[in-house]
Protein backbone atom coordinates (compact mmCIF):
# COMPACT_ATOMS: atom_id res chain seq x y z
CA UNK A 1 0.00 0.00 0.00
CA UNK A 2 1.02 3.56 -1.09
CA UNK A 3 -0.19 6.97 -0.40
CA UNK A 4 1.42 7.98 -4.23
CA UNK A 5 -1.36 8.95 -6.58
CA UNK A 6 -1.08 8.40 -9.98
CA UNK A 7 -4.18 8.83 -11.92
CA UNK A 8 -4.69 7.45 -15.52
CA UNK A 9 -5.94 10.69 -16.78
CA UNK A 10 -5.71 14.61 -15.57
CA UNK A 11 -6.40 17.85 -17.53
CA UNK A 12 -3.79 20.60 -17.74
CA UNK A 13 -5.71 23.77 -17.63
CA UNK A 14 -3.46 26.75 -18.49
CA UNK A 15 -3.57 30.30 -18.11
CA UNK A 16 -4.70 31.35 -21.44
CA UNK A 17 -7.61 28.79 -21.36
CA UNK A 18 -8.97 30.77 -17.95
CA UNK A 19 -8.67 34.18 -20.08
CA UNK A 20 -10.22 32.74 -22.86
CA UNK A 21 -12.90 31.64 -20.75
CA UNK A 22 -13.52 34.57 -18.55
CA UNK A 23 -14.04 36.80 -22.21
CA UNK A 24 -16.78 34.08 -22.93
CA UNK A 25 -18.46 34.63 -19.42
CA UNK A 26 -18.33 38.49 -19.67
CA UNK A 27 -19.03 38.69 -23.24
CA UNK A 28 -23.06 38.13 -22.43
CA UNK A 29 -22.92 35.27 -24.88
CA UNK A 30 -22.15 31.38 -24.13
CA UNK A 31 -22.76 29.45 -26.89
CA UNK A 32 -21.49 29.34 -30.22
CA UNK A 33 -20.24 32.55 -31.38
CA UNK A 34 -17.12 34.32 -31.78
CA UNK A 35 -14.91 32.19 -29.56
CA UNK A 36 -16.27 28.88 -31.87
CA UNK A 37 -15.25 30.70 -34.87
CA UNK A 38 -11.77 31.61 -33.98
CA UNK A 39 -11.24 28.36 -32.67
CA UNK A 40 -12.13 26.97 -36.27
CA UNK A 41 -9.96 29.42 -38.19
CA UNK A 42 -6.88 28.36 -35.67
CA UNK A 43 -7.08 24.52 -36.14
CA UNK A 44 -7.77 24.93 -39.72
CA UNK A 45 -4.68 26.95 -40.32
CA UNK A 46 -2.44 24.95 -37.54
CA UNK A 47 -3.59 21.64 -39.48
CA UNK A 48 -2.88 23.31 -42.98
CA UNK A 49 -7.00 22.82 -44.53
CA UNK A 50 -9.39 25.18 -45.94
CA UNK A 51 -12.15 24.23 -43.51
CA UNK A 52 -12.76 23.53 -39.73
CA UNK A 53 -16.26 22.58 -38.89
CA UNK A 54 -16.43 22.39 -34.71
CA UNK A 55 -18.53 20.25 -32.92
CA UNK A 56 -19.85 18.89 -29.52
CA UNK A 57 -18.29 15.86 -29.94
CA UNK A 58 -15.98 13.46 -32.23
CA UNK A 59 -19.05 11.28 -32.26
CA UNK A 60 -20.95 14.28 -33.45
CA UNK A 61 -18.53 15.22 -36.45
CA UNK A 62 -18.09 11.32 -37.47
CA UNK A 63 -21.73 11.27 -38.26
CA UNK A 64 -22.12 13.97 -40.25
CA UNK A 65 -19.12 12.81 -42.14
CA UNK A 66 -20.96 9.60 -43.05
CA UNK A 67 -24.34 11.90 -43.94
CA UNK A 68 -22.12 14.32 -45.86
CA UNK A 69 -20.82 11.36 -47.48
CA UNK A 70 -24.35 9.96 -48.18
CA UNK A 71 -23.99 6.60 -46.02
CA UNK A 72 -27.15 5.34 -46.94
CA UNK A 73 -29.51 2.40 -45.58
CA UNK A 74 -27.44 -0.60 -45.10
CA UNK A 75 -24.70 0.34 -46.76
CA UNK A 76 -21.19 -1.49 -45.67
CA UNK A 77 -18.89 0.50 -43.95
CA UNK A 78 -15.38 -1.11 -42.97
CA UNK A 79 -14.17 -0.19 -39.47
CA UNK A 80 -11.40 -1.82 -37.03
CA UNK A 81 -12.64 -3.45 -34.44
CA UNK A 82 -9.99 -2.45 -32.30
CA UNK A 83 -11.77 0.83 -31.78
CA UNK A 84 -14.38 3.03 -29.83
CA UNK A 85 -18.03 1.94 -29.60
CA UNK A 86 -18.85 5.21 -31.38
CA UNK A 87 -16.82 4.22 -34.50
CA UNK A 88 -19.37 1.95 -35.16
CA UNK A 89 -22.23 3.93 -33.63
CA UNK A 90 -22.31 6.20 -35.81
CA UNK A 91 -22.20 3.65 -38.82
CA UNK A 92 -25.82 2.46 -37.60
CA UNK A 93 -27.04 5.87 -37.01
CA UNK A 94 -27.59 5.56 -40.67
CA UNK A 95 -28.72 2.59 -41.18
CA UNK A 96 -25.68 1.06 -42.46
CA UNK A 97 -23.35 -1.79 -41.44
CA UNK A 98 -20.42 -1.97 -39.78
CA UNK A 99 -17.94 -4.91 -41.22
CA UNK A 100 -14.73 -5.28 -38.85
CA UNK A 101 -10.99 -5.48 -39.78
CA UNK A 102 -8.62 -7.17 -37.59
CA UNK A 103 -4.99 -4.81 -37.19
CA UNK A 104 -1.66 -5.46 -36.59
CA UNK A 105 -0.84 -6.13 -33.14
CA UNK A 106 2.10 -4.32 -32.53
CA UNK A 107 1.00 -0.76 -33.23
CA UNK A 108 -3.05 -1.36 -33.01
CA UNK A 109 -3.38 -0.53 -36.47
CA UNK A 110 -5.09 -1.70 -39.70
CA UNK A 111 -2.80 -2.21 -42.86
CA UNK A 112 -2.88 -2.08 -46.64
CA UNK A 113 -2.89 -5.44 -46.15
CA UNK A 114 -5.56 -6.47 -43.99
CA UNK A 115 -7.55 -3.83 -45.89
CA UNK A 116 -7.03 -5.15 -49.48
CA UNK A 117 -7.74 -8.37 -48.62
CA UNK A 118 -11.35 -7.79 -46.97
CA UNK A 119 -11.90 -5.43 -50.15
CA UNK A 120 -11.55 -8.42 -52.26
CA UNK A 121 -13.89 -10.67 -50.23
CA UNK A 122 -16.34 -8.18 -49.87
CA UNK A 123 -16.86 -6.63 -53.40
CA UNK A 124 -20.06 -4.37 -52.08
CA UNK A 125 -18.05 -2.15 -48.89
CA UNK A 126 -18.25 1.65 -50.02
CA UNK A 127 -16.76 3.40 -46.94
CA UNK A 128 -13.98 2.84 -44.42
CA UNK A 129 -13.02 4.42 -41.45
CA UNK A 130 -9.09 4.72 -40.62
CA UNK A 131 -8.87 4.84 -36.69
CA UNK A 132 -4.98 6.08 -36.18
CA UNK A 133 -4.87 3.92 -32.74
CA UNK A 134 -3.37 5.30 -30.23
CA UNK A 135 -2.03 8.42 -31.93
CA UNK A 136 0.29 7.19 -34.37
CA UNK A 137 -0.72 7.32 -38.00
CA UNK A 138 -2.17 4.54 -40.11
CA UNK A 139 -0.10 4.40 -43.15
CA UNK A 140 -2.63 6.26 -45.20
CA UNK A 141 -1.07 7.02 -48.22
CA UNK A 142 -1.21 3.31 -49.15
CA UNK A 143 -4.78 2.72 -47.68
CA UNK A 144 -6.05 5.69 -49.48
CA UNK A 145 -4.07 3.69 -52.97
CA UNK A 146 -6.03 0.54 -52.00
CA UNK A 147 -9.09 2.56 -51.48
CA UNK A 148 -9.35 4.20 -54.96
CA UNK A 149 -8.66 1.32 -56.48
CA UNK A 150 -11.69 -0.23 -55.14
CA UNK A 151 -13.98 3.11 -55.39
CA UNK A 152 -14.11 2.77 -51.15
CA UNK A 153 -14.62 6.73 -49.79
CA UNK A 154 -12.83 7.07 -46.99
CA UNK A 155 -13.19 9.06 -43.66
CA UNK A 156 -10.50 9.09 -40.71
CA UNK A 157 -11.14 8.81 -37.17
CA UNK A 158 -8.29 10.82 -35.39
CA UNK A 159 -9.74 11.16 -31.88
CA UNK A 160 -6.15 9.93 -30.84
CA UNK A 161 -4.23 11.97 -33.35
CA UNK A 162 -3.91 15.26 -33.04
CA UNK A 163 -1.44 16.60 -33.39
CA UNK A 164 -0.29 13.65 -35.39
CA UNK A 165 2.34 13.04 -38.68
CA UNK A 166 3.11 11.03 -41.35
CA UNK A 167 6.16 11.99 -43.54
CA UNK A 168 6.16 15.65 -42.01
CA UNK A 169 2.69 16.00 -43.05
CA UNK A 170 -0.33 16.42 -40.50
CA UNK A 171 -3.30 14.14 -39.99
CA UNK A 172 -6.28 16.23 -41.17
CA UNK A 173 -4.83 16.16 -44.56
CA UNK A 174 -4.99 13.09 -46.19
CA UNK A 175 -8.78 11.88 -46.74
CA UNK A 176 -11.90 13.99 -47.62
CA UNK A 177 -12.85 14.39 -44.05
CA UNK A 178 -11.44 13.44 -41.16
CA UNK A 179 -12.73 14.11 -37.17
CA UNK A 180 -10.96 14.80 -33.82
CA UNK A 181 -11.97 14.77 -30.72
CA UNK A 182 -11.82 17.04 -27.21
CA UNK A 183 -13.17 14.72 -24.79
CA UNK A 184 -11.50 15.22 -21.44
CA UNK A 185 -9.09 12.65 -21.78
CA UNK A 186 -7.99 13.57 -25.14
CA UNK A 187 -4.38 15.16 -26.68
CA UNK A 188 -6.50 18.66 -26.50
CA UNK A 189 -9.54 19.17 -24.90
CA UNK A 190 -12.44 21.64 -24.47
CA UNK A 191 -14.13 19.56 -21.94
CA UNK A 192 -16.46 17.82 -24.66
CA UNK A 193 -16.18 18.58 -27.96
CA UNK A 194 -14.38 18.30 -31.97
CA UNK A 195 -13.75 18.96 -34.78
CA UNK A 196 -14.55 18.05 -38.98
CA UNK A 197 -11.99 19.63 -41.35
CA UNK A 198 -12.15 19.04 -44.79
CA UNK A 199 -11.04 21.02 -48.12
CA UNK A 200 -14.16 20.13 -49.82
CA UNK A 201 -16.67 22.69 -49.97
CA UNK A 202 -19.81 20.77 -50.76
CA UNK A 203 -19.15 18.84 -48.02
CA UNK A 204 -18.30 21.72 -45.46
CA UNK A 205 -21.34 23.16 -46.73
CA UNK A 206 -23.29 20.21 -45.89
CA UNK A 207 -21.43 19.60 -42.38
CA UNK A 208 -22.23 23.17 -41.68
CA UNK A 209 -25.99 23.16 -42.05
CA UNK A 210 -26.37 19.32 -40.29
CA UNK A 211 -24.71 20.58 -37.27
CA UNK A 212 -27.27 23.24 -36.94
CA UNK A 213 -30.81 22.21 -37.41
CA UNK A 214 -30.59 21.92 -40.85
CA UNK A 215 -31.42 25.48 -40.70
CA UNK A 216 -29.92 27.65 -43.64
CA UNK A 217 -28.18 30.39 -41.76
CA UNK A 218 -26.41 30.37 -38.95
CA UNK A 219 -27.22 31.50 -36.24
CA UNK A 220 -24.21 33.48 -35.79
CA UNK A 221 -25.12 35.67 -38.97
CA UNK A 222 -28.76 35.74 -37.65
CA UNK A 223 -27.77 37.56 -33.99
CA UNK A 224 -25.08 39.94 -35.38
CA UNK A 225 -26.68 41.00 -38.56
CA UNK A 226 -27.76 44.36 -38.47
CA UNK A 227 -31.62 44.36 -40.00
CA UNK A 228 -34.21 43.21 -38.02
CA UNK A 229 -33.61 39.42 -38.90
CA UNK A 230 -35.90 36.87 -37.33
CA UNK A 231 -36.67 34.86 -39.97
CA UNK A 232 -35.10 31.47 -41.47
CA UNK A 233 -35.75 28.24 -43.38
CA UNK A 234 -35.24 24.51 -42.57
CA UNK A 235 -33.87 22.45 -45.82
CA UNK A 236 -33.08 19.16 -43.95
CA UNK A 237 -33.57 17.78 -40.64
CA UNK A 238 -30.14 18.42 -39.34
CA UNK A 239 -28.93 17.73 -36.11
CA UNK A 240 -27.89 20.05 -32.61
CA UNK A 241 -24.30 19.34 -32.84
CA UNK A 242 -23.05 23.24 -32.79
CA UNK A 243 -19.69 23.64 -30.05
CA UNK A 244 -20.55 26.59 -27.52
CA UNK A 245 -17.74 29.34 -26.93
CA UNK A 246 -17.26 28.44 -23.10
CA UNK A 247 -16.14 25.33 -24.59
CA UNK A 248 -13.99 26.81 -27.77
CA UNK A 249 -12.56 29.09 -25.15
CA UNK A 250 -10.56 26.10 -23.53
CA UNK A 251 -9.92 24.34 -26.87
CA UNK A 252 -7.83 27.58 -27.96
CA UNK A 253 -5.93 27.59 -24.80
CA UNK A 254 -5.04 24.02 -25.36
CA UNK A 255 -4.51 24.72 -29.06
CA UNK A 256 -1.46 26.86 -28.15
CA UNK A 257 0.02 24.27 -26.12
CA UNK A 258 -0.37 21.47 -27.93
CA UNK A 259 2.67 20.59 -29.32
CA UNK A 260 4.50 21.60 -26.00
CA UNK A 261 1.95 18.85 -24.26
CA UNK A 262 2.65 16.39 -27.40
CA UNK A 263 6.20 16.54 -26.13
CA UNK A 264 5.86 16.24 -22.58
CA UNK A 265 4.08 12.85 -23.40
CA UNK A 266 6.69 11.83 -25.70
CA UNK A 267 8.96 12.49 -22.60
CA UNK A 268 6.55 9.95 -20.69
CA UNK A 269 6.81 7.58 -23.65
CA UNK A 270 10.50 7.66 -23.53
CA UNK A 271 10.96 6.71 -20.10
CA UNK A 272 8.16 3.79 -20.58
CA UNK A 273 10.25 1.96 -23.80
CA UNK A 274 13.53 2.42 -21.37
CA UNK A 275 12.62 1.46 -18.00
CA UNK A 276 9.65 -1.60 -19.54
CA UNK A 277 11.76 -2.22 -22.91
CA UNK A 278 13.91 -5.46 -21.41
CA UNK A 279 11.02 -6.86 -20.03
CA UNK A 280 10.08 -10.19 -21.31
CA UNK A 281 6.46 -10.22 -20.13
CA UNK A 282 5.33 -7.09 -21.98
CA UNK A 283 5.27 -6.18 -25.71
CA UNK A 284 5.48 -2.65 -25.76
CA UNK A 285 3.64 -0.34 -29.30
CA UNK A 286 5.57 -0.57 -32.10
CA UNK A 287 6.71 2.70 -33.55
CA UNK A 288 6.15 2.59 -37.19
CA UNK A 289 6.77 6.95 -36.97
CA UNK A 290 9.18 8.90 -35.73
CA UNK A 291 9.23 9.64 -31.65
CA UNK A 292 7.99 13.00 -32.68
CA UNK A 293 5.47 12.67 -34.84
CA UNK A 294 3.13 10.24 -32.95
CA UNK A 295 0.58 12.03 -30.98
CA UNK A 296 0.38 10.02 -27.81
CA UNK A 297 -2.61 9.52 -26.67
CA UNK A 298 -2.51 6.56 -25.27
CA UNK A 299 0.70 4.25 -24.27
CA UNK A 300 -0.50 0.85 -24.10
CA UNK A 301 1.44 -2.56 -23.04
CA UNK A 302 0.27 -6.40 -23.97
CA UNK A 303 0.84 -8.68 -21.05
CA UNK A 304 1.78 -11.94 -22.13
CA UNK A 305 -0.11 -14.83 -21.05
CA UNK A 306 2.65 -16.29 -19.88
CA UNK A 307 3.00 -13.49 -17.25
CA UNK A 308 2.27 -14.90 -13.33
CA UNK A 309 -0.90 -12.61 -13.33
CA UNK A 310 -3.62 -11.85 -15.50
CA UNK A 311 -4.04 -8.43 -16.94
CA UNK A 312 -7.31 -7.81 -14.55
CA UNK A 313 -4.74 -8.55 -11.61
CA UNK A 314 -2.09 -6.72 -12.97
CA UNK A 315 -5.08 -3.80 -13.35
CA UNK A 316 -5.58 -4.69 -9.43
CA UNK A 317 -2.37 -4.35 -8.19
CA UNK A 318 -1.93 -0.96 -9.76
CA UNK A 319 -4.78 0.34 -8.12
CA UNK A 320 -3.57 -1.24 -4.53
CA UNK A 321 0.02 1.02 -5.76
CA UNK A 322 -1.68 3.98 -6.66
CA UNK A 323 -1.95 3.63 -10.38
CA UNK A 324 -5.01 4.30 -12.61
CA UNK A 325 -4.69 2.61 -15.80
CA UNK A 326 -6.88 1.60 -18.44
CA UNK A 327 -8.15 -0.94 -21.18
CA UNK A 328 -8.39 0.13 -25.43
CA UNK A 329 -10.15 -1.81 -26.18
CA UNK A 330 -12.83 -4.30 -25.63
CA UNK A 331 -13.20 -5.01 -29.52
CA UNK A 332 -16.52 -3.90 -31.57
CA UNK A 333 -16.90 -7.68 -32.00
CA UNK A 334 -17.16 -8.75 -28.18
CA UNK A 335 -19.46 -5.68 -27.66
CA UNK A 336 -22.98 -7.45 -27.20
CA UNK A 337 -24.90 -5.03 -29.46
CA UNK A 338 -22.33 -5.72 -32.43
CA UNK A 339 -21.77 -9.26 -31.39
CA UNK A 340 -25.73 -10.41 -31.03
CA UNK A 341 -26.89 -8.16 -34.15
CA UNK A 342 -23.98 -9.11 -36.75
CA UNK A 343 -23.10 -12.55 -35.14
CA UNK A 344 -19.21 -11.53 -35.01
CA UNK A 345 -16.74 -14.65 -34.12
CA UNK A 346 -13.99 -13.60 -32.35
CA UNK A 347 -11.83 -16.44 -34.37
CA UNK A 348 -11.75 -13.83 -37.23
CA UNK A 349 -10.17 -11.19 -35.58
CA UNK A 350 -7.07 -12.87 -34.07
CA UNK A 351 -4.89 -9.78 -33.72
CA UNK A 352 -7.73 -7.50 -32.16
CA UNK A 353 -8.09 -10.37 -29.57
CA UNK A 354 -4.30 -10.97 -28.76
CA UNK A 355 -4.04 -7.14 -28.20
CA UNK A 356 -7.42 -6.95 -26.08
CA UNK A 357 -6.83 -10.04 -23.99
CA UNK A 358 -3.02 -8.49 -22.57
CA UNK A 359 -3.51 -4.60 -22.95
CA UNK A 360 -3.10 -1.94 -20.42
CA UNK A 361 -3.00 2.03 -20.96
CA UNK A 362 -0.65 3.32 -19.01
CA UNK A 363 -1.09 7.39 -17.45
CA UNK A 364 0.51 9.80 -20.63
CA UNK A 365 -0.48 12.94 -20.21
CA UNK A 366 0.95 16.52 -20.08
CA UNK A 367 1.28 17.46 -16.31
CA UNK A 368 2.67 13.36 -15.17
CA UNK A 369 6.15 13.66 -13.80
CA UNK A 370 8.46 11.97 -15.12
CA UNK A 371 9.13 10.38 -11.31
CA UNK A 372 5.70 9.24 -11.47
CA UNK A 373 6.00 7.76 -15.00
CA UNK A 374 9.29 5.82 -13.45
CA UNK A 375 7.13 5.02 -10.45
CA UNK A 376 4.54 3.49 -12.80
CA UNK A 377 7.42 1.04 -14.99
CA UNK A 378 9.39 0.53 -11.78
CA UNK A 379 5.80 -1.00 -9.96
CA UNK A 380 5.08 -2.98 -13.20
CA UNK A 381 8.01 -4.56 -13.55
CA UNK A 382 8.07 -5.56 -9.70
CA UNK A 383 4.57 -6.89 -10.42
CA UNK A 384 5.98 -9.21 -13.31
CA UNK A 385 8.55 -10.05 -10.94
CA UNK A 386 11.58 -8.63 -14.00
C1 LIG B 1 -12.90 9.25 -27.95
C2 LIG B 1 -13.13 8.59 -29.24
C3 LIG B 1 -14.23 8.89 -30.05
C4 LIG B 1 -15.37 9.75 -29.59
O1 LIG B 1 -14.98 11.01 -29.19
P1 LIG B 1 -16.04 11.94 -28.42
O2 LIG B 1 -15.46 13.31 -28.59
O3 LIG B 1 -16.05 11.48 -27.00
O4 LIG B 1 -17.35 11.77 -29.09
C5 LIG B 1 -14.31 8.31 -31.29
N1 LIG B 1 -13.39 7.44 -31.73
C6 LIG B 1 -12.32 7.10 -30.97
C7 LIG B 1 -11.31 6.17 -31.53
C8 LIG B 1 -12.17 7.65 -29.70
O5 LIG B 1 -11.13 7.29 -28.95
Amino acid sequence: MTNRKVPYSRVFVGDSERMYLNEVLESGWLTTAGKTLEFEKKFAEYVGVKYACAVNSCTSALHLAVDALGVGSNDKVLIPSLTFTATAEIVRYMGAHPVLLDCDPGSGLITASLLAKELERQRDIKYLIVVHYAGQAADMPAILDIAKRYGVEVIEDAAHAFPSRLNGVLIGNFSKITCFSFYANKTITTGEGGMLVTNDEAIYNRVKLMRLHGINRDVWNRFTSSKANWEYDVVAPGFKYNLPDLNAAIGLGQLEKAEEMRAARQAVAAIYYKYLGENKLLTLPKLNVAMKDHAWHLFTIILSDQAALTRNEMIERLVDRGIGTSVHYKPIHRLDYYAKKYNFQVEDYPQAEQVWQGTISLPIYYGLSLEDALYVAQTINELTGS
